[in-house]
Order: C-alpha cells, then structure tokens, then sequence
C-alpha cells in the first residue's frame, strides 16, 4: 500500500533545476505521450535513458529528439540498427534485457515504467535502486509481484505515482490525511468496445474489432484487456496495492463517456471524483510535476458538449474476465500472478488467430485452476519467485491455447 503518510515534498532536482528523468517503453503509446510532453518543454528535464523492445528507428529518434544519454533495446537483434543511427550523436547505445536493466537503475529524479506485460517487473524493480519516484503505468508489475514491489519501495525510499488513469485520478482525490475515512474506491470502466454486443455475437470477433476502443487509443494489449474487462480487473488488483483498502472496498462501475476515471466514497457520503478528458497526458503530466500541477496540451472536458453521464453495472457473465480477475483479486498469494500470465498468453494467441475471443477467458479460467490443483499458487517473495510463477503459469496457458486452437 501506498505511504500516504510522507510528507508531499518536491522531487529532487539537479543542481541546474531540470528534472532527471528515464522513460521504460519509450516507443509505446504511455511512452509516446510522456515523451511528448517532455518534448515540448526540454529546458525542464534532464533525460538519462530511453528504452524499448526492437523499434530501433523511433527508439533513435526520440533520443535524439530529447537528448537522452543513453538509449537501449531489449531485443540484441536491433542493436546494430541502434547504434548505426545514433552514431555521432553522442548518445549511448545499448541492447539486451540486462541492458534494459542497468539503464533503470540509473540515477534519476523520476524513472516512467511504461513497458507492457510481466516483462516490465525486473526494470520496474531496478528503477527503484535509483529513482527519487516510479510513474508507474506497467500495472503488470503489481499485478504480479504488488506486495514485494511496495515492500521495495517503501524499503528503498521510492515514490510510486500511479500513471494509469483511474489510479491517478484517486491519488488525487485520496486525502492523505483521512484515508480511514474512505468507504470504499470506485474504477471506471468504458465497457469496451462490446459493452453492448451479446456473448453469441463475441464469439467470432476479429482482433482489428476488439482493437477499436471506444475512448482511448492504447497499446494492443491494454485494448484486447479493455475489450474483455479484464484491464478492470487488473485495475482492481493493482488498486489494492496502492491504495490502503480491502478488496471488498474496491468496486467497479462502467461508465462509457470515460469522464470521470475514479472516485472515492468517504464514510460521511461525500463522493470525491476526478474527471478530465481521455487523454493520458493529463495523469502523466500530474506525475512528471507531483506534487505540482504543470500545464499541459490537453482539450479540455467540455461539460455541456457532453452533456450526459451515464453509469451502469458491470455484466461479470459476457465479461467473465473481470469475475476471474475478482476472485484472484480475492484469492491473493500467487492467483494474480498466474492469472496475468495466463491472459497474456492468451491475448497474445487471440492477437495471432489462434483462438477466439470467448477463449481468452476460457483460457484463463483453465490455467488458474490447473494451477490450483497443481498447489502453485505461492506469494512470491522474490523476483526470480515472480518469474518462475509466471512461466510457470505460461507453461500451463500454452497448453490450453493449443487445446483450443483450431
Ligand atoms: P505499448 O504496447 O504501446 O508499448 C509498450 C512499450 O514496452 C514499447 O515501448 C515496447 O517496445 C516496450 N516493450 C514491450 N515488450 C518489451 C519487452 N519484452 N522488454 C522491454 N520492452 C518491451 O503499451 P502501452 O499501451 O503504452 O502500455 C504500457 C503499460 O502501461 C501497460 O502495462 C499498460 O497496461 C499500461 N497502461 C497503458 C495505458 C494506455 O493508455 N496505453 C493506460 C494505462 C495503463
Ligand atoms: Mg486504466
């Protein structure tokens, strides 16, 4: 849980006044956005290190675009491509997942964590070793290891700023202060884009259908989660890390126009929500300037325009994802864990057309209790524990999917 009792001090700040920050995932979309508004205001930031999978060409221009020190792809086979087109800048090149690793733990004011998936653990651990504060978008990283995370955390001295939306939203609505005072915590969800498409009609859509989200234009993996409500789900679960609630506190209502990202019911009745518009720069900004507040390039949410918001129950039987992510939620221990794994094998193998949408969740569902049966479900109590549950869980997915594929 989150140490809402220290003091809100200003992050630390060279000695020229610029902020010294590192973007993980740089070429993807909470990358893109964060780079984005640092871009446009480069007399403010000090940038260390830049890192993505294999996008050599974007990763290049990015760093040169904001000077970065030293930029970094995971995948070795894009390090020739890197450092052919950094050659001359004097910006550093570098390749491989130990390499991805060293660049986070780099010394910074505020390290972004935007990478996709369980892969973005191991970095969004080493981030802590040197950064004043963690914007933490890889909602994998709690989802798999929460507890051994903000243990870490809280150990080291870091801060962790919730970058996505519905979690910045209630970090800034939760009043350090009177945190016994809140009744419960409520995410938004949009619905996705089959909010209102039956289950019969979800069995045969295609992966380009399911990419199309209604509100936000996100990475394809956060958008197949959206189409199957399991992005909430996981939403819950990293909540419960970073806020001080029960999982019984932590609710959900779907809320199509996507203005209002989260609120928080205190004990007096008072409901306390943040709106704004589906822009991500808006929770990036507040995180790049927490605990100030910075302008930034986002239209503003007209009311009027919009004039109606509507809320509504979500349906745990088209979306089974969310019940499942709920009752890991519930279980603890190592079921969040093997629950993301098997959801990312199985997004993954919907991606590719091996298997139907409906499967995603049928997939999930399988692993999780083979995994049960089989006695996995261990807490991790350390990094390479997260992993070996992980593959573990993959292991198990992969099977599944090859049973389902057609
Ligand atoms: P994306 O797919 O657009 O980008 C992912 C980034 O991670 C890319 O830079 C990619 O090169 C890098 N990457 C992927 N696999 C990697 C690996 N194995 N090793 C190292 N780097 C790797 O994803 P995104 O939509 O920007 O989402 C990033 C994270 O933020 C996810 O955890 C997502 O759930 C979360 N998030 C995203 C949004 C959004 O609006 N996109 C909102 C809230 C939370
Ligand atoms: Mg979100």
């Amino acid at each position: 849980m989150m140490d809402l009792s220290r003091p809100d001090v200003p992050l630390q700040r060279t000695r020229t006044g610029r902020q010294r920050i590192s973007v993980l995932g740089a070429t993807g979309s909470v990358g893109g956005s964060t780079l984005d508004l640092i871009a446009r205001d480069p007399d403010r930031y000090q940038v260390v290190a830049l890192t993505a999978q294999s996008n050599a060409a974007a990763l290049a221009e990015w760093a040169v675009k904001v000077s970065a020190a030293v930029a970094v792809v995971s995948d070795p086979a894009a390090y020739a491509d890197l450092a052919a087109r950094l050659h001359g800048t004097g910006i550093e090149a570098a390749a491989g997942p130990a390499a991805v690793i060293e660049a986070a733990a780099r010394p910074a004011d505020l390290t972004v964590s935007a990478i996709v998936g369980a892969a973005g653990l191991a970095p969004s651990l080493a981030a802590l070793e040197a950064a004043s504060a963690v914007a933490l978008a890889n909602k994998e990283t709690l989802v798999c290891a929460g507890r051994l995370y903000m243990r870490e955390a809280l150990r080291r001295g870091a801060r962790i700023l919730p970058v996505d939306s519905e979690h910045n939203a209630i970090f800034q609505v939760l009043e350090a202060d009177n945190v016994s005072e809140v009744a419960e915590i409520i995410l938004t969800a949009s619905g996705g884009p089959f909010r209102t498409v039956s289950r019969a009609d979800m069995a045969d859509v295609t992966p380009e259908r399911a990419l199309k989200h209604p509100n936000w234009t996100m990475g394809r993996k956060i958008s197949i989660d959206s189409a199957t409500l399991m992005n909430k789900g996981l939403e819950l679960i990293e909540a419960h890390h970073l806020f001080p609630v029960t999982p019984d506190q932590l609710k959900v209502v779907v809320h199509p126009q996507s203005a209002v990202h989260g609120l928080v019911r205190y004990t007096d009745g008072s409901l306390l929500a943040e709106l704004g518009s589906a822009d991500m720069r808006t929770p990036i900004a507040y995180c790049l300037a927490w605990p100030e507040r910075r302008p930034a390039p986002v239209a503003p949410l007209d009311l009027v325009a919009l004039g109606t918001l509507t809320f509504e129950a979500p349906d745990r039987t088209r979306f089974p994802c969310l019940a499942l992510a709920e009752a890991a939620l519930r279980d603890g221990a190592g079921a969040p864990c093997v629950l993301n794994a098997a959801n990312e094998i199985a997004v993954e193998a919907f991606l590719d057309r091996r298997i139907g949408f409906l499967d995603i969740a049928a997939v999930v569902a399988e692993t999780l209790s083979r995994a049960s049966r089989a006695g996995m479900m261990r807490e991790p109590a350390a990094l390479d524990e997260a992993y070996a549950l992980d593959s573990e869980g993959r292991r198990l997915a992969r099977d599944e999917v090859v049973r389902r594929a057609t």
